[in-house]
Parts: structure tokens; sequence; C-alpha cells
């Protein structure tokens, strides 16, 4: 089957887990703007962020200078239980499309918590562990970073409250019971159990939640707790560093075989796996080295990139967190209940936001009956059942691979499959029913959450 001797599947071994993260924001010319510190208006200090993340997490978060960061010995241990994870060459999808383009996948579905979110998760419960705390918290939306975490916390032999999104843990009760398997406490949000909680409630009785809200929830948990910190599990710079282990890793696999890519895709919600993938392709193309062509794939739902604005934002709904610039639809706006649940985040990666504000990136937005036609396409033809925010990247690679059929262009296309969609068969259900819809926020949906934007010098 393996033309130009390319295997189906190219697997790195297990000495070749990267031991190093490459730091984008090293590799970046130009860099984002600082977090500022709501109550000076002043770029965060160290010290600022101490009270609610690990240590080691905040020398990762302000680093700008060092473009690799060794990975500790105790990580890798994690990752060998897991990675190096497989790159596949999409051999049955090209000839189903019969498109002359190339496609690969680096599928980071393959452990239990189904998606790439472990990579952080590990290196977070690591450092929290290794800095003497004895427990930590964290929202989830669609439940994989919840997941995550619960592993790693096992792991390293740390407690675990997870605040997670009301629509999700109804629609998911089964993530749930995994979480509380590995030991984790699972909390929906919002709760009564917090004043962030008990305010949302007040405001809107009866709401499915929120990132945002569960954010606020969870970090004010952990700053009112002792030896306690908070942990985030895409946005900040340093998730974006731990998930650089998919692009290192892609790209190794992509060196043996001498394949230059063209395109790279991924989904974005927080934008942690797409800035991951494209990390060491991205530092190329800074460097000018390569014109790659790349694309992020958000939800017509939640367009955070091609609806948004690029000013500073709260990245959270309870507005306690530090400020960051990015593109952001409001730390108040409110998604509609769409299933791509991991995708539903108001704001987006700092380091991909400045990426795409100077243009070395594309953004589109699809819809959600589009991307589980996509989803089910891929499951038939490749075999693996993808979750929805990966399918995404599937519906965007495809439409790619389809425009190469009419230019007869033999592109390079690597696209991140995230993770699996086993927990979202409710989501599979609806679509196979027909009952699914799209809902896209209009102009006065969006006006509503611009109106929470805060209104300070910086963003004038
Ligand atoms: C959380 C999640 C995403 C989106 O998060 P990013 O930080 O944007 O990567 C994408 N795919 C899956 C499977 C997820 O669980």
């Amino acid at each position: 089957m393996a033309a130009n001797n390319i295997p189906y599947k190219i697997y790195l071994s297990e000495n070749e887990i990267p031991k190093q993260w490459y730091n984008l924001n090293a590799a970046m010319k130009d860099k984002h703007d600082p977090f500022l510190n709501p109550a000076t208006g002043k770029p965060c200090t160290k010290d600022d962020l101490r009270a609610v993340f690990c240590d080691d997490c905040i020398d990762q978060e302000l680093n700008f200078t060092d473009l690799y960061i060794d990975i500790p010995e105790g990580i890798r241990d994690f990752y060998r239980m897991y990675r190096p994870a497989p790159l596949v060459r999409a051999y049955c999808l090209e000839k189903a499309l019969g498109t002359p383009a190339e496609i690969y996948y680096k599928f980071e579905g393959n452990n239990t918590s189904g998606s790439h979110k472990l990579n952080s998760a590990a290196a977070q419960a690591y450092y929290a562990k290794k800095q003497g705390l004895k427990s930590i918290t964290t929202e989830t939306g669609a439940g994989q970073w919840g997941t995550a975490l619960s592993m790693a916390s096992a792991f390293y032999g740390l407690d675990l409250t997870v605040y997670m999104v009301k629509v999700s843990s109804e629609q998911k009760p089964y993530r749930k019971e995994v979480m509380r398997t590995y030991g984790a406490q699972v909390v929906p949000s919002p709760s009564d159990t917090t004043n962030a909680g008990r305010k949302i409630l007040q405001e809107f009785p009866g709401t499915g939640g929120s990132l945002g809200c569960a954010i606020s929830e969870a970090v004010e948990k952990a700053v009112t707790s002792d030896s306690c910190r908070y942990v985030l599990g895409s946005v900040l710079d340093h998730v974006v560093l731990h998930q650089s282990v998919i692009g290192l890793e892609a790209k190794a696999a992509l060196d043996k075989y001498g394949v230059e890519i063209d395109t790279v895709i991924g989904c974005v919600g927080g934008g942690s796996n797409f800035g991951g993938l494209i990390a060491p392709f991205m530092g190329d193309k800074i460097a000018g080295k390569n014109d790659i062509d790349f694309i992020g794939v958000e939800p017509a739902s939640c367009p955070s990139l091609t609806r948004g604005k690029y000013v500073y934002d709260f990245c959270d709904s309870a507005k306690t967190t530090p400020l960051a610039r990015m593109y952001t639809l409001g730390c108040g706006f409110m998604p509609s209940a769409s299933h791509a649940g991991g995708l539903r985040y108001h704001g987006m990666s700092p380091i991909v936001s400045k990426l795409y504000h100077d243009g070395y990136m594309r953004a589109v937005a699809v819809e959600q009956t589009k991307v589980f036609e996509a989803a089910e396409y891929f499951a038939r033809t490749e075999g693996i059942l993808p979750a929805p925010e990966s399918s995404h990247a599937i519906l965007a690679a495809i439409d790619e691979a389809i425009a190469c059929k009419k230019t007869g262009q033999k592109k390079k296309i690597l696209f991140g499959l995230t993770g699996t969609g086993y927990f979202d068969m409710a989501a599979y259900k609806q679509y196979n029913d027909g009952t699914m819809t799209d809902s896209i926020p209009s102009d006065a949906d969006l006006a509503k959450g611009f109106a929470s934007i805060p209104d300070i010098p910086q963003n004038k």
C-alpha cells in the first residue's frame, strides 16, 4: 500500500520522545503583549501569579528567551505510557477523495483520556507535586481536560477537584465516572460551592454553564484552599509549550521520510493543540525556512479568531484572572450549547492570537453539521471515530484535499487529530437522527459579549 515507501503509520521509538519542548515565544520576533494585573494595569510579575499557578509553570509562562526547555525525566516517564503518538499517512482517505494531495495526521487520542490534553496535564501535575502541593483544581468543558488531569493526578499523587461545565456533565455522565475512577472529585458548574458560582446562578438561573464560569470557580477554590493551585488545560503559553511535543514528534517522523509539509491544520479552542502542533514548523517559518500555510479551524458558534476582537480581556467570566491580549468574544460571551464542547471558549491563546494578527496563519470558521459529516466520512474511511473538536480539522483538511483535485496540486497536508469521540455519542446520535442544528451567533449576540470586555486604556 505504501507508495514512496512511506508507511501507513510512522512510529518513533520510545527514546525519540522529545527531551525538550519547543518554546514558540522565543522563536517569535515580535512577542505578544504581556499579561496585565487587572488591579494595577501593569504587566504581571511572577509574584502576581504565584497565588494561582505553580512556580515552574510561571517561569515557563514568562520565558521569552529559551527556544528549547528541558522536559524533566519524571514527565518523560509518564509520556512513555502513551507516547510517541503515531503519525498516520491517510492513504485510505486520500483514495476515497481521489485527491493528488498527501494527507498526514498526528493522532493524539491513543490514551484513556482520549486527547492531547494529557501532554500538559502530566507536566502540570508533576510540577505541582515537585513544589510540594497537596491538591490542584481545574475546570473542564467537554471533559477531556478533567479526565487527563485525573489520570496525571493519580500518577503523581495529588488530590484534584474538577469543576465541570454543567451541560457537559449532564450530556456525558460517563466522563464523570472516568474521572472519579482516577480519584478526582467532580463538581458541576456553576455550583453553590463558590462565590463565583453563586453569583452566576443568581444572574442566569438555569444556565448550562461555560468554561469561563468553571474557571472562576476553580481559581476561587485554589486561592482559598491551603497548598492548592489552579491548573489550566489550554490558552496559556506554558500549556502551548507542553503541547509542542505533538509538533516535535510530527516533524521528527516526517523528517525520517524527507516529507516537506505545505499545509498544517488544527482545530482551535483555546489554541493549545494548534500552537503545539505548529510550534517547530512555525518557528522555521518565522526564520524564513518554509512558507507553510497554517490554518486554525474554529466552530462558527464560537468564532473568536474570525469574528472576535484583538484586545485585553479576562480569561474567565468572573473577571478574576490576569488580563491577556487575545482574540476574544468577550469574557461574558455565552456560546450556545454546541457539542464541540472543547472549542467553546471566548478567548484564544495569546501566542496564536499574535501569530494570526501578524499574518503568519489564517483561520476559518465551520458549521457543526458539516463537521459531523466530515467526522463520519473519516470514521468510515480511516476507521478512527474522531472527537467533534478534531473533526473541525478533518473538515478543513478534506476541503484542502478536494481543492487540490481541482488544481492538480500535490500538496502535503498535515492535520492534528486531537482525540477520539467515544464520549460524544449523544452528539453523533443527534447527527444520525438528523436533529442536529447549527447555531451561529448574530452580530447582536456578539455585541453582548463585546460589552463585557474591560474598558481599560490599553483597549482604546
Ligand atoms: C480540548 C480539546 C480541543 C481544543 O483545545 P485546544 O486548547 O484548542 O487544543 C481540541 N480537541 C480535543 C479532542 C480536545 O479535547
